[in-house]
Formats: C-alpha cells, structure tokens, sequence
C-alpha cells in the first residue's frame, strides 16, 4: 500500500506515523497518510512566508496565468483525482451535466469551475472619497500565510474554495485536509504544486491536533475554516490569542419550506437533490421539510418513490447514484437519530433499517409524524435522512424555520416566484433558494449567518475576503 506525501516548499515530506485511510464503501485500507510532526508544521508555514513575498510582488496578470494553468493541471488529472475522491469519499463518480449524477466527476469539474473564475476576476482600486484637498483610494492587499482546514465532505472542492482565491490575491497557503479524506488533496496539491513556485502551496495532514497547530502560530495571517460549528468555536477561541482574523463556514440545518401553491410532481426532483445530493453530507442540504397539511401526503409520495428507486452502492460502479456515507462516526449519528424518532413516535416512510456490513451504507430515509424539538429535526443529521414537518400557515413555518442557532441556507418553493421572495425575507439564512436549493455559484457570495460562521467566499466578496483593505490617502 501506498504512503502519500505532503507538500512543503515544492518537495514530498514524509512522516514516521502514518494512519490508513479507509474506503467507506467497503473498509477496506486504501493507502497511508503522513501525520505530520510540529516540526513539519513549523516547516510548512515557514515555507509559505519566505514565498509570500515574491508571489505578492508578481505582476497580477502572471498571478492570474498561473491560476488559469492550474485550472488546466486539475482538467488534465480529472479522472485520476475524482476516483481517488470516490475510494476516499464515497460518492459515486457520476457525471457532469444537468442529467448526469452529481458525484465524483461534478466535483472535478466544480474544482476547474472555481479556480477559472477567480483567476479572471480583478479587485479594482476604489475610490472612496476626491476633492480639491485630497484624494483617498482603497487598494486591497493579501494577508500574508492563510491556514486552510477542510472538511471531508466535498474534500478537493473545498480545498480550491480555501485554496485558489487565496493564492490570486497575493497570499501563500498551507491546508490541512480532514484526516478522513486526506490523499485526493494531497495529491491534488502535489499535481498543482508542480505549476507553482516552491512554498507557494503546501500542505499538512493529521487530525485535529494538527490544524491546531497551525492555528496556534503566530505567524498564520488569516484562516481560513469549514466544518462543524464546534470545531469553529474552538479554532476563534485559538485564533483570539493572536487575534487571526478567520472565516467561518460552519454546519447548517436549512429548512426547506414548501407553499401551498407548489405542484408536488414539478418540485419533487429538486427538492430530492436538495436534500441528497452527496448522501445528504452537505452544508447546505435541505435538512428540515416544511409542508403544509394540503400538499403533505402528495409531496411524501413523490419523494418517496425517488428515494426507493435510486441505486445505491460502491460509487466505482457504473450506475450507482448514492454511495455509502463516508465515516461511521456519521453513519452512527444517523442511525442513532433515526432510532430516536421512532421510538418517539414518529413514522418511517422508507428506508431507516441499514443493512450490516463494512461499507456504511444507510438507505435513503424520510421521516413523518415529527416536529420541532425532536433530536432529528433540530440537530444537523448530515446523512440521508429527512424529516417531513406540517405546518399551519406561513407565519408558522417562518417561525420555525427560524428557531434554530444556524442560518446557512433555506429555500422557499411555490409556483409564484414574488410570494416566495416575500418569505424569503422573512427567513434568517446566508442564502435563500426559490425553488432550488444548495445551487452555488462560483460567481455568488456563499457565506452563514447565526452560528452557520462568518465571512462569504465565491465571486468578488470572496476575494476581498482574503484580502485586507489599505487606504491610500493623498494631500492635494
Ligand atoms: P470537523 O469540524 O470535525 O473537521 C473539520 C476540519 O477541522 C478537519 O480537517 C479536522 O481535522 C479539523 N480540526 C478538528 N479539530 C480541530 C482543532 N481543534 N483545530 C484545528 N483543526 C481542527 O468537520 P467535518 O466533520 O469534517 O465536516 C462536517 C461539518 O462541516 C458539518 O457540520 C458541515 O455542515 C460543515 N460544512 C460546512 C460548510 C460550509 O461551507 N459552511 C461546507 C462543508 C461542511
């Protein structure tokens, strides 16, 4: 089996302690992963500050040339990278294109989508204030070395969200991986690194205790952070100590509120991929189903039959739509919450009996008969799980939709576009979908409210985001 390596100053690092990753599709060990030491840690952001200036002083049009020649490294390794997020993650490889399945091969292509449109994107000087007396411009600098920490979900299409916006704007980076998903980053950066000066880009992998590493030097200048809300509150306390700025792009528990108006059989496909896409395991699924008592029965129906007719397996194979989930960790806390449920009552439409084995496949699940306050509705699930809640009128639904601690996205689906834009105000989320939901763009600002984080990424506020303004302000 094969140990993978790290990235530092443009040469693979090794470690003495190496962990397995394991495919969640059948447990089996995959290859090893270096832990790295402090050392390696120090080495790396090291690595990254003696680059830094150099790659801040480059022209940007060159700066945006090479982007757009890592953009084409990713392209040319698509194949190669997206099996190794299959075998790693989970999901199937799938296509791309609005008919094709949303996997492996999709989030390739989102990984050369989002490092184009940086790459062509420029911050222009402002100008804030002119008069006879004086005139006063706002340039947008980098900040320095940013610390990237990602999640295992999405894991190469999270890293370039951390990565390319960083790198663009002028700063030098240093990701750390999620420990689940570690070897499709390390080889993505290993391919783009060859495009890069040496230090530029680099990783570190490990669990936890190494992204608190990073988080713990001084001489991190921004990080940049996805995954759950408590790990969030443990890297902003860390990151206080030196005062590092950071982003915050935490857990949600999106509500999907359907209006009365809706026609079940139109919203019932989207709705479905709202909800599933990546087995549910997005930040940004629709996780709470909002319906009202006339469309309740009908809107179960359809979605019902999409989730019994989905073909679910090892997402190597030709044909699979759902893989498995990726650590059992989730798979538990999905079970755990389904049991939970039913034994309070509530009634499983489908799915909620996984079958045994060592790939952590959990059969797509609708939940009814259960409302606000139930451990499945108000605690992020993260899996293929849905809970089904009626509702009495808008105001109701409003309300519950906004009980929550997080507000990251929602949606609001009804056939008459300007009713569902008056709810949507009213809904307390970074991001409201009318009759879609979870449909970024790399060209959109993306971003939670409440505890769902701080800060956006994507699109022109996403760049200024990585990115400090210094006022230029001349005497006439
Ligand atoms: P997690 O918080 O467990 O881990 C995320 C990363 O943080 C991993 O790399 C982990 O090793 C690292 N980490 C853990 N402890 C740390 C510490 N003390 N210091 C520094 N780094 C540490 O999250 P996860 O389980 O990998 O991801 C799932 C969560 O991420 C869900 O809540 C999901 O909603 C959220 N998420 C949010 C977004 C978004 O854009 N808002 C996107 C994807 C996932």
């Amino acid at each position: 089996m094969n140990t993978y390596a790290n990235t530092v100053n443009g040469k693979p690092v090794v470690s003495d302690k190496t962990f397995e990753s394991l495919n969640p599709a059948n447990g089996e060990p995959i290859g090893r992963v270096p832990v790295s030491t402090h050392q390696q840690v120090k080495d790396a952001i090291a690595a990254a500050r003696a680059a830094q200036p150099a790659w801040a002083a480059r022209p940007d049009a060159e700066r945006k040339a090479l982007m757009m020649k890592v953009a084409g490294v990713i392209k040319a390794n698509a194949d190669y990278l997206a099996e190794w997020v299959t075998r790693e993650q989970g999901k199937p490889l799938g296509g791309i294109g609005p008919d094709q399945v949303p996997g492996s091969r999709f989030e390739l292509w989102g990984c050369e989508v989002w490092t184009q449109v940086p790459a062509s994107l420029d911050l222009p000087v402002d100008l804030a204030f002119e008069d006879e007396t004086r005139r006063d411009e706002v340039h947008r600098r980098p900040f320095g070395v940013i610390a990237a920490i990602a999640p295992w979900n999405w894991p190469l299409l999270i890293a370039i969200w951390q990565i390319v916006p960083s790198l663009r704007a002028g700063n030098t980076v240093v990701i750390k991986p999620s420990e689940y998903t570690s070897i499709g980053t390390l080889e993505m950066v290993r391919l783009i690194a060859e495009v890069l000066p040496p230090g530029v880009l680099n990783t570190v992998s490990g669990a936890g205790e190494v992204g608190a590493l990073l988080v713990d030097d001084a001489r991190i200048d921004k990080i940049m952070f996805t995954g759950s809300g408590a790990t969030g509150a443990k890297i902003a306390a860390q990151a206080a100590k030196h005062l590092t700025p950071t982003t915050m792009e935490l857990g949600g528990n999106d509500a999907a509120i359907v209006l009365p108006d809706a026609d079940p059989k139109a919203i019932a496909m989207g709705l479905f991929w709202g909800a599933f896409i990546n087995m549910g395991q997005t930040c940004a699924c629709a996780k709470r189903l909002y319906v009202p008592d006339s469309l309740h029965d009908a809107v179960v129906a359809e979605l019902k039959v999409l989730c019994e007719t989905m073909p679910m397996g090892d997402g190597m194979n030709a044909g699979t739509v759902m893989g498995p989930m990726q650590n059992r960790m989730q798979f538990d806390k999905v079970s755990r919450l389904v049991e939970r449920a039913r034994a309070d009552g509530a009634n499983v439409v489908c799915g909620g009996a996984p079958a045994k084995g060592p790939g952590h496949f959990y059969p797509l699940t609708l939940v009814t008969g259960i409302d606000d306050g139930a451990p499945l509705v108000d605690e992020e699930q993260f899996g293929p799980v849905l809970p089904v809640i009626r509702y009495r009128d808008v105001d109701d639904a409003v309300a519950r939709a906004n009980r929550l601690d997080v507000g990251l996205g929602a949606s609001v689906w009804s056939a008459d576009v300007e009713r569902a834009r008056a709810v949507a105000a009213r809904l307390q989320a970074g991001t409201v979908w009318i009759n879609q939901h979870g449909m970024i763009h790399p060209m959109v600002p993306f971003g939670g409210t409440k505890g769902s984080g701080w800060g956006v990424e994507f699109g022109v506020d996403g760049l200024k985001a990585v990115t400090q303004p210094q006022v230029i302000s001349i005497r006439r």
